[in-house]
């Protein structure tokens, strides 16, 4: 299956999901965000949701077998035909292990695995003033990415927002803990293949964008 796979990888809070939604737009590829799919699984209060949910809340990671059959039913719908971007997945490196196998039984070929590199100390301030559009998900922060009109959504005109229930400072510490110890180990190996690019995503969001670009364009 010809294509772009991406992977795009870094700690919580560290603009993932900010840029897979602008790359998405970009190569017009599929945004594959397990946190998404999971978030909306408790919301709609499905079997997955309902097994999910308090592990979320504490901010350790759901299952390894959970995500894999979340993510496989995923990767079979019409928007992945022209490749994806996988956004918080994998996290583990069983969970790598899993994908590697997904993606050659889909003969899809992974182009790059980005990692966006951001200093533990600046992602509490980017998850403290995290918030969403409640009607389509667009991303915003108190201080970097407020709506261009006060309280009305930039993309549908909403005017609800919400918080996630993970987003305070304690389930950060944990979240961060488990992006070391579990997530992280996974980037040798995408180094060892050759794959993995390193951006430094304390700069602005276009800054960033515009790295990733360049890192695609190669
Ligand atoms: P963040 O944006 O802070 O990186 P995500 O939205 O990706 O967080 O994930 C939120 C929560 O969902 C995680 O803390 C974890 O509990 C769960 N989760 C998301 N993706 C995975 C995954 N691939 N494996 C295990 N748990 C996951
Ligand atoms: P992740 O998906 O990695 O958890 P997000 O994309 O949700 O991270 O970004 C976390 C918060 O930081 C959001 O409120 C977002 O608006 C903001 N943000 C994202 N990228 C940047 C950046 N480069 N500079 C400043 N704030 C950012
Ligand atoms: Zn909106």
């Amino acid at each position: 299956m010809k294509g772009v796979h991406i992977i795009l990888m870094g700690p919580p809070g560290g603009g993932k999901g900010t840029q897979a939604k602008i790359l998405q737009d970009r190569y017009n590829i599929a945004q594959l965000s397990t946190g998404d799919m999971l978030r909306a699984a408790v919301k709609s209060k499905t079997a997955v949701g309902l097994e999910a949910q308090t592990i979320m809340e504490t901010g350790r990671l759901v299952s390894d077998d959970l995500v894999m059959r979340m993510i496989s039913e995923r990767m079979k719908w019409e928007d992945c035909s022209k490749g994806f971007i996988l956004d918080g997945f994998p996290r583990t490196i069983v969970q790598a292990e899993m994908l590697e196998n997904l993606l050659a039984e889909q003969q899809r070929i992974l182009d790059k695995v980005i990692e966006v590199r951001v200093p533990d100390d600046m992602l509490v301030q980017r998850i403290a003033g995290r918030f969403s559009c409640a009607q389509c998900g667009a991303g915003y922060h108190d201080v970097f990415q407020r709506p261009r009109v006060e309280g009305v959504c930039d993309f549908c005109g909403s005017t609800r927002f919400t918080r996630r229930a993970d987003d305070n400072e304690k389930t950060v510490r944990s979240r961060l803990q488990d992006y070391h110890a579990q997530t992280a180990p996974i980037l040798p190996y995408y180094a060892s293949k050759g794959l993995l690019r390193i951006i430094d995503g304390s700069l602005s969001i276009e800054d960033v964008t515009e790295q990733i670009e360049k890192t695609m364009a190669v």
